[in-house]
């Protein structure tokens, strides 16, 4: 256990540790922690504790630049911090660095990014971190702060946290606000908490959970549900078949199968479940996403925000030169696969039928849970419905990072296929660690819950855990 003090002024000396392991992107300089630690509010639920912020989210301090690891942000310092950065540091947290991600939130194992990759060594072999929340998962495992808030777009949280030995909690979409948070797919972005233990989750957890005027999208508080006040004692689990691929590995298999059977001898009744849409999930997200994402990072043309190209004048060829410099792969790969998907020849055969698919796995997953989904007023919860969904968060553990740069970019979109339902349908998640795999790499098992019922998924987290 690390005390408060210690991870304030991180034991290990930091300067090493991000050269092994690239997980942040800045940081400040231990006098400025102490100092922001010693000036925190008094009597604050996360009084001095440190949190590392994903290089995403805006932070105004000089020395913590937001550059969502991207060349076209380099230097980038907003003028103003994130709704969620500033409800942290008025509940006594010190915002202390930013942390390394794929680029704009765009991959699987944070090696897309500008800053290079971020590596995740365990017992001196090079592994990745997960993505696209790597920076934030490292820092955390390693105990560089006391927890991170990362971005889960479609399981950058849960997918790094998994790999690192992590609890990475998605809260339903719309619960946390968005405002100062860059976008990438504003439909499906959440902010996302990683700590090392669930209960460390909630705490950050009820302390962002607030209405905020300046994001459209946070959800008003009577659209909140009030925590319920008294626990269950038992409670009713679903297991959905279309979680278990073939191509599932057998160590994660296994640890899965054993968590049911955990549950099931404490008590709880275990169901089988059927979410059969979920097989058309990551198909509807790897359009719905760039689709999104094409629209959102139009805005960066060298005008507006951070690096300028040498403007062509007789050409008019500044934006493009801009985005060519600034832009990685992957980025452009995306804007470009969106800008046609919502092209008039394109739209009707895939973004359209990407939203249909949409609703549908919102309606398959009604149709198991207990309570109703208050975001779609016409659905009722379900008799005999389950509590909570647990599936695996990865089909893998983690690989190694020589594996995975030589991966084809479809591969790596794969990995996201037992994360992405919940993100389509808005549904609080959370990947809790459990067990390892002979090799001794962490094993994660999803809790997924119905809108709204984040402490549920919690409680269920903190079964499990
Ligand atoms: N890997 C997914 C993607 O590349 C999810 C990313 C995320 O959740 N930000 O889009």
């Amino acid at each position: 256990e690390t005390t408060e003090r210690d991870s304030l002024l991180a034991p290990k000396d930091v300067a090493a540790w991000n050269k092994r392991t690239n997980a942040f992107t800045s940081y400040l300089p231990r006098e400025s922690i102490q100092s922001l630690a010693e000036n925190a509010p008094a009597n604050t639920p996360l009084h001095g504790k440190t949190i590392a912020i994903k290089d995403n989210i805006c932070t105004s301090h000089s020395e913590l630049p937001t550059t969502c690891a991207s060349n076209i942000l380099k230097g980038h310092t907003s003028p103003y911090p994130a709704t969620v950065v500033s409800l942290l540091e008025e509940s006594g947290a010190v915002i202390h660095a930013k942390t390394n991600m794929d680029e704009f939130g765009m991959g699987s194992h944070s090696i897309y990014s500008a800053r290079g990759p971020t590596v995740n060594h365990v017992d001196g072999v090079e592994y990745s971190a997960g993505g696209s929340s790597g920076g934030s998962a490292v820092a955390v495992r390693d105990g560089m702060c006391y927890a991170a808030l990362g971005t889960d777009t479609g399981g950058s949280v849960r997918l790094p946290a998994a790999y690192t030995g992590i609890v990475g909690f998605k809260p339903t979409y719309g619960l946390l606000s968005r405002w100062g948070v860059i976008p990438y797919a504003n439909s499906l972005d959440t902010v996302g908490i990683m700590t090392k233990k669930v209960e460390d989750a909630r705490k950050v957890f009820d302390v962002l959970n607030v209405h905020d005027p300046k994001d459209p999208t946070s959800l008003p508080p009577t659209a909140r549900k009030p925590i319920r006040s008294e626990k269950k004692k038992t409670w009713t689990v679903g297991v959905p078949a279309e979680f278990n691929p073939e191509e599932l590995s057998e160590p994660v298999r296994k640890a899965w199968a054993s968590a049911i059977d955990a549950l099931r001898s404490q008590g709880h009744t275990i169901k089988e479940v059927s979410i059969p849409a979920v097989q058309q999930a990551i198909s509807a997200y790897y359009i719905l996403a760039p689709a999104e994402a094409s629209s959102n990072l139009a805005k960066f043309d060298g005008i507006r925000y951070g690096r300028r190209a040498d403007q062509d004048s007789a050409n008019g060829t500044l934006y493009a030169n801009t985005k060519e410099e600034g832009w990685g792969e992957e980025v452009k790969r995306r804007v470009l696969l969106g800008t046609f998907t919502l092209s008039s020849e394109a739209i009707d055969n895939f973004f359209i039928q990407a939203q249909k698919i949409r609703r549908m796995v919102q309606d398959d997953f009604d149709k198991v849970f207990a309570t109703k989904n208050p975001s779609r007023a016409t659905e009722q919860g379900v008799e005999d419905g389950v509590d909570v969904l647990i599936t695996p968060s990865s089909m893998t553990t983690a690989p190694l990072l020589s594996e995975v740069k030589k991966q084809k970019r479809l591969d790596a979109y794969v990995n996201d296929v037992l994360t992405v339902p919940a993100s389509l349908a808005g549904l609080p998640a959370c990947s809790v660690p459990y067990g390892k795999d002979e090799s001794g790499m962490p094993i994660g098992l999803q809790v997924m819950g119905q809108f709204g019922e984040d402490h549920t998924v919690l409680e269920m987290a903190k079964i499990l855990e």
